[in-house]
Parts: C-alpha cells; sequence; structure tokens
C-alpha cells in the first residue's frame, strides 16, 4: 500500500535505506546493543550511501532532498536499529545542523561537507550538569585571548563521544546569559584531539546502547578565533532550530521502534502454537493488544508525516515537532511493552531484541530533552496563542 507522501525521489532513498539495513545494519544491531559500541564503520557507510546528506543543501554537498524523506530513513533504521539513528542524529541535526545555519563558506567546506559524506564524525556539547533545559545557569565559558578563544568548563550526557572528528560546543561568551533572550551564549569547532579537551568513558545506560554518550572536560583548550561558529554571543536560535528538528525526528524513530518491536510481537504470535493453535488465534487478549499496537502505530503515522509536510512547507512546527517525540516516545514504549508482553518468557531474552525496543523507547523520553520540559515549553507557547 502506497502511503499520500510516497513519491518517486523518497521511494529510491527508501530503497536504498532498505538494502543497508537489511544487508548491513540488521546482522549487527544486537551485537552493538550487547557491546554498547559505537558502530562508526555504519555511520561513515550511511555517510557513502548518501544518507546523512539527505537535507544538505547541494552546494555544502549534500543531497538538497526534503525533511520527509530523512525521516523515513531514520523511520526504517529505527525499525532494526533505533541507536544508529541516535547517533545519526546527533551528527547530522544537532551539530550539522548549527554547522549548516552558521557556518561561514570555509567552514562548510571543512566540517559540514565531510560530515554530509561520513568522513568525518560529529558531536554536539550543549547539556551541563548545572542547569537543565536553562542555557542561562551554562558555566562552560569562552574568552578571547588574542587569536584564540580559551574554553574552561565541562558538558555532560553528550553522544557520539570519543568517536567524534568534531565537537560543536555551547559555551558562555557573556559575562552572564540574559535569562530571557539567552543571549551571549556562543557555538565553537573544538576538534578532538584540541590540548585541553577531555574525553570521557561513555556511561553505561538503560537504552541506545551503543551511542558513546559521557562527559567532555576543557582545561584551558584553545581554538583559533576562526572557529568561533555563527556570532559571538547569538547561538541561541540556531540552537533552537537544530534541538527542534531533533525533537521532530524523534518521530519518525519512535515509529520506527514502535514497528520493529510490533512487527516481532505480531509473527511471533502467529507461529507459537500452544494446544494445537496459534497463540493469535487462542488469545484474544493477543489478537486485541496487537489491534491496539497497530491503530497506535498508525496514528503516530499520521501525526509524524503531516507534521513533517507541514515542515516542507516552510513552517518551523516548533510545537508539534515537540510534541513528536512527546507522543513518540509514549506510544513506542507502550507498543514495546506490549510487544514484550505477547511473547511472554521469549520476550525478556536480550537475544530476541525485543526487549530493546522498550529500552530505547524509555530513553527517548529523557535523551535530548525530557518529555515533561517538552510539554511545558508546548504549554507556553498555548499561553502565547502561538498555538
Ligand atoms: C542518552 C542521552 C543522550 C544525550 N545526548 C546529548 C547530546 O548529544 N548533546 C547534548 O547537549 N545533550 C545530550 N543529552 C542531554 C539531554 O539533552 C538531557 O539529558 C535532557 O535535556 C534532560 O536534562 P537533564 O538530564 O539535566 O534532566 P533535568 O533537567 O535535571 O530534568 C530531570 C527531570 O525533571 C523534570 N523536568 C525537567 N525540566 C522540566 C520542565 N521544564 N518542566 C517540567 N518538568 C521538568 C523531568 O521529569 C526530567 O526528566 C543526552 C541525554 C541522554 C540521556
Amino acid at each position: 500500500m502506497s502511503m499520500w507522501f510516497m513519491n518517486e525521489d523518497r521511494e529510491a532513498v527508501l530503497q536504498t535505506t532498505r538494502e543497508f539495513v537489511e544487508k548491513e545494519v540488521a546482522p549487527r544491531a544486537l551485537e552493538i546493543d550487547a557491546s554498547d559500541e559505537f558502530p562508526t564503520d555504519l555511520l561513515k557507510r550511511a555517510g557513502e550511501l548518501g544518507l546523512l546528506a539527505i537535507t544538505v543543501p547541494e552546494a555544502d554537498g549534500g543531497l538538497g532532498m526534503d525533511q520527509t524523506t530523512h525521516a523515513l530513513v531514520l523511520e526504517e533504521i529505527a525499525k532494526t536499529s533505533p541507536v544508529l539513528t541516535v547517533a545519526m542524529g546527533a551528527h547530522t541535526l544537532l551539530a550539522g545542523g548549527l554547522l549548516q545555519m552558521l557556518g561561514t563558506p570555509e567552514q562548510k567546506e571543512t566540517y559540514l561537507k565531510p560530515a554530509a559524506m561520513g568522513e568525518i564524525i560529529l558531536a554536539c556539547g550543549s547539556t551541563e550538569a548545572v542547569g537543565g533545559d536553562d542555557q542561562a545557569e551554562f558555566t562552560t565559558r569562552a574568552v578571547r585571548e588574542g587569536d584564540e578563544w580559551v574554553l574552561n568548563g565541562g558538558k555532560v550526557l553528550i553522544s557520539n563521544i570519543g568517536a567524534a572528528d568534531v565537537y560543536i560546543i555551547i559555551a558562555v561568551t557573556a559575562d552572564k546569559p540574559d535569562p530571557v533572550t539567552k543571549t551571549g551564549l556562543s557555538a565553537f569547532i573544538v576538534p578532538a584531539g584540541t590540548p585541553g579537551l577531555g574525553i570521557g568513558q561513555p556511561e553505561h545506560k538503560l537504552g541506545w546502547h551503543g551511542s558513546a554518550t559521557g562527559s567532555i572536560s576543557f582545561s584551558q583548550c584553545r581554538v583559533p578565533a576562526a572557529n568561533l561558529l555563527g556570532p559571538q554571543d547569538g547561538a541561541l536560535q540556531a540552537m533552537f532550530i537544530s534541538a527542534t528538528a531533533e525533537f521532530l525526528s524523534c518521530g519518525p524513530v519512535s515509529l520506527g521502534i514502535a514497528e520493529g518491536a510490533y512487527e516481532m510481537a505480531r509473527a511471533y504470535s502467529m507461529e507459537r502454537i500452544q494446544m494445537g493453535q496459534t497463540q493469535f488465534d487462542r488469545f484474544q487478549v493477543t489478537r486485541h493488544k496487537l489491534v491496539k499496537m497497530y491503530t497506535a502505530i498508525e496514528s503516530l503515522r499520521g501525526l509524524v508525516y503531516s507534521t513533517y509536510a507541514q515542515r516542507d512547507a516552510g513552517e518551523l512546527e516548533l510545537a508539534r515537532g515537540r510534541l513528536l517525540k512527546v507522543e513518540g516516545a509514549r506510544v513506542s514504549e507502550e507498543v514495546a511493552r506490549d510487544a514484550i508482553q505477547i511473547m511472554g518468557g521469549v520476550g525478556v531474552i536480550r537475544e530476541t531484541g525485543v526487549e530493546r525496543f522498550w529500552r530505547d523507547a524509555k530513553v527517548m523520553a529523557i535523551g535530548g530533552a525530557s518529555a515533561e520540559a517538552l510539554t511545558e515549553a508546548v504549554s507556553q507557547m498555548m499561553r502565547r496563542a502561538m498555538i
């Protein structure tokens, strides 16, 4: 059945993605979860296939395609390996988004182009131990000294650490960031290996195994003045837009997680024989659970692709983008939880792969921004009659 949002170009990219997933990702998905090792080779391979360059303009070495195409790629990969889409998101949407919006032609040539082709891996460091989602409380500072910026401080819970060749870092450049407008924050390009840049060990997380999330530190870390990315003190607007792109992307990723879990449970229930009948035929409760899961998935699909259609029509989708992450995390967690229940004892065995979807869905409600913080942000938009 062809969906209303499909066309020839999108179908072609989806076909490439399907082949990549089937031949190269699927055989590795469980091993990445078990080993918790960052899949550098798969991310680079995605780059070779153009899957990291979908929305990057052609002038910057990308494919210049639309956001819906990008969503289709993420959904397809997340059905098999949600964590690969997480690594892709930090690379293309958070760090890559800032480079695309704020970069000079030279910065784009040096960093965005190779990143789009998967030749280098990016990470984006914003979150700090203090401050939560209020960037005005950030303490990582950058001070201009002659032809250099000197960074001191630290970031926590940063994806792609260790694997990244280049870190895009948010630091305070004013005496104190404005608590309302948050002016006073700037973005910097910090290549791996820069003296004074410390890379921690990846944390052991509930889900998203392999995304290498951890702390980084800056101790008299000097970068050339040319590594300031965008206007001094004025990174916030671009941060807001790149974060929105990342929240949006949680919609198709969650959809993929839910579909992956549902498909496993559906197939299992039709194969498992109990008292001479398949589980599907024997238990109404199983059948009805599957219908409920199917309905939740199709509702989420509608929300995801109608929001992306609006995004492609030029709307920023600040509110619905945030809601895609909130609703996506909720639906994927519920569907994955029900899938485990349908599969019974087999469902809790790691090697089956279905409980991994539930763990990854749970992290979706926190990583990048908590569902509560996003809901609160949307309620403030409601107060200002933006929605
Ligand atoms: C796996 C993973 C990967 C990550 N990758 C990156 C990355 O690449 N780059 C990066 O910069 N950051 C990254 N982060 C950090 C992420 O953005 C933060 O964890 C997230 O914003 C939540 O912040 P926090 O952990 O400080 O929680 P806190 O802000 O301390 O919040 C704790 C809890 O308080 C409640 N809460 C918080 N704020 C509100 C609010 N406004 N309204 C109502 N309730 C609220 C929620 O229940 C929330 O879960 C990652 C996090 C994880 C878990």
